[in-house]
C-alpha cells in the first residue's frame, strides 16, 4: 500500500544503538510503543494547551492534543500511501518536551536560560522533545532515552536553529540535525505531522475558546473557514443551534482541511513523483494546503492569536505561569538542595534545573511553587 516516497520501517536509517529487530512489529510501531509507555507521554495528560490544566476537565492538554494530532495525520496518510505508523509515532512525540503552562512555561524558561551565568544558549521546546526521547528517559539498561529511529526522531525535531544544529552534528554527524544546515526537508510523514497539528490546534483553540466563553459564536463569524462551515451546517440542519451547531461547524472545518490537504498533497506528490523518501526529502515541502485553504488557515490562525491568545483573561493567566516557572528557576539555582536527589547537578547545572522544570506538569508546578515560596499564584 505503501508509494515509492513513503518511509519504509525495512529502509530505515535505524537507532543510534542498533537492535535487533522486533518479533511482531515494525520500526515505527515498535518507536510508537516506546513513547506510549514512556513516562514523558504520561505528563503530557497534566500540561497546558491554551487552558491550564486546573481551569476545566474539558479543556485540550498536549495529550488530547496530541492523540487528536495522530488521528488528522493517519487519516491523511493512508489516503496518501504515506506511513501511517511513522505519522502516528511523530505525532504521539512532537509535544513530548513541552514544559508546564504552554508557551508562557517555555518563554520564560528560554529568558531564565539566557539570563543565566554563563549565558545559557535558552530553551527550544522541539529541541527538547528530542531531548526526551534521546536522553531523558530512563527506561532501558543499555542507554538513556528510548533509542527511537532516526525517522521518528527527524519528525520530533520540527524546528531547530543553525546553532542548536551545529551542536547536535558534534554528536551525530549525519544525524537529524542535518536538514537544517542543508536546507532540506523532512520525511513526507513528518511534513503531514506539521500540518495535523495545526488543523488540529486551529479547531480545537476554537471549540475550548467557546466553551471558555471567552470567544462568542458571532465573532466567529469574521472567519471565513468557520462561517462557510456554520452555514453550510444550517443549510442542512435549519433547527441546529448551541452546542450542536459549534461541533457540526468544527467537525466540517476539520474535515474541509483535511479533505484539501490530501487533494493539494496528492496532485504535488503526482507532479513531482519523487522516487524515493530521500528524493521527497530534497524537494521543496510537498505536504501543502491548496492556495484558497491556506489563505483560510492564516486567517483563522490570525483570528485566534488576536481573540483568545491575546485574550487579557489568557495573558492574565500565563502572565501568573511565567513568575511561577521564573521563581521555580531561581529557587533550584539559588539553593540546588531544593531539588530531588534524582537530578544531577554535575557538568550543567543550568539545563539539569531547566530539565526538571521542563519535565514539570501543571499541578506539580504549582505545588513546587507553593513549596518553595509559601505563594499561592493560582488559588
Ligand atoms: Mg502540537
Amino acid at each position: 500500500m505503501l508509494k515509492p516516497y513513503a518511509c519504509d520501517p525495512k529502509q530505515s536509517r535505524g537507532r543510534r544503538y542498533p537492535q535487533a529487530a522486533a518479533p511482531t512489529r515494525n520500526e515505527f510501531q515498535r518507536d510508537r510503543d516506546r513513547i506510549v509507555h514512556s513516562t514523558a507521554f504520561r505528563r503530557l495528560v497534566y500540561k497546558t494547551q491554551v487552558f491550564l490544566n486546573h481551569e476545566g476537565d474539558l479543556f485540550r492538554t498536549r495529550l488530547t492534543h496530541s492523540l487528536e494530532v495522530a488521528q488528522l495525520g493517519r487519516s491523511a496518510a493512508r489516503e496518501l500511501g504515506l506511513n501511517e505508523d511513522l505519522v502516528e509515532a511523530i505525532a504521539l512525540a512532537h509535544d513530548l518536551g513541552h514544559t508546564p503552562f504552554g508557551h508562557a512555561g517555555q518563554d520564560a524558561l528560554h529568558e531564565c536560560l539566557r539570563a543565566a551565568h554563563p549565558p545559557h544558549a535558552g530553551f527550544e521546546h522541539n529541541l527538547q522533545s528530542l531531548r526526551v526521547v534521546d536522553c531523558l528517559e530512563e527506561r532501558y539498561p543499555a542507554y538513556d532515552g528510548l533509542n527511537l529511529s532516526f525517522e521518528t526522531r527527524e519528525g520530533i525535531l520540527k524546528h531547530c536553529s543553525r546553532r542548536h544544529a551545529e551542536q547536535l552534528l558534534r554528536y551525530e554527524p549525519d544525524g537529524v540535525g542535518r536538514r537544517f544546515i542543508d536546507g532540506t526537508q523532512p520525511s513526507l510523514e513528518a511534513q503531514l505531522c506539521n500540518l495535523a497539528d495545526e488543523i488540529a490546534y486551529n479547531a480545537h483553540d476554537i471549540d475550548d475558546g467557546v466553551r471558555s466563553g471567552l470567544l462568542a459564536l458571532e465573532q466567529l463569524d469574521s472567519v471565513e473557514l468557520f462561517a462557510i462551515c456554520r452555514q453550510e451546517a444550517l443549510a442542512e440542519f435549519g433547527q441546529l443551534g448551541g452546542r450542536r451547531l459549534l461541533f457540526d461547524t468544527i467537525r466540517r472545518m476539520l474535515s474541509r482541511q483535511v479533505y484539501d490537504l490530501i487533494d493539494a498533497t496528492g496532485a504535488a506528490l503526482v507532479a513531482a513523483a519523487p522516487p524515493s523518501p530521500q528524493a521527497a526529502r530534497e524537494l521543496p515541502p510537498l505536504v501543502r494546503f491548496s492556495a484558497a485553504m491556506q489563505a483560510q488557515s492564516a486567517q483563522l490562525k490570525r483570528f485566534l492569536r488576536h481573540n483568545l491568545y491575546r485574550h487579557p483573561q489568557v495573558i492574565e493567566t500565563t502572565d501568573r505561569a511565567r513568575s511561577v516557572v521564573a521563581d521555580l528557576y531561581a529557587a533550584y539555582s539559588g539553593d540546588p538542595a531544593a531539588l530531588p536527589s534524582s537530578v544531577a547537578l554535575s557538568a550543567k547545572p543550568h539545563r539539569a534545573i531547566a530539565d526538571y522544570i521542563a519535565g514539570m506538569t501543571d499541578r506539580f508546578a504549582l505545588r513546587e511553587h507553593h513549596r518553595l515560596t509559601g505563594e499561592t499564584l493560582f488559588p
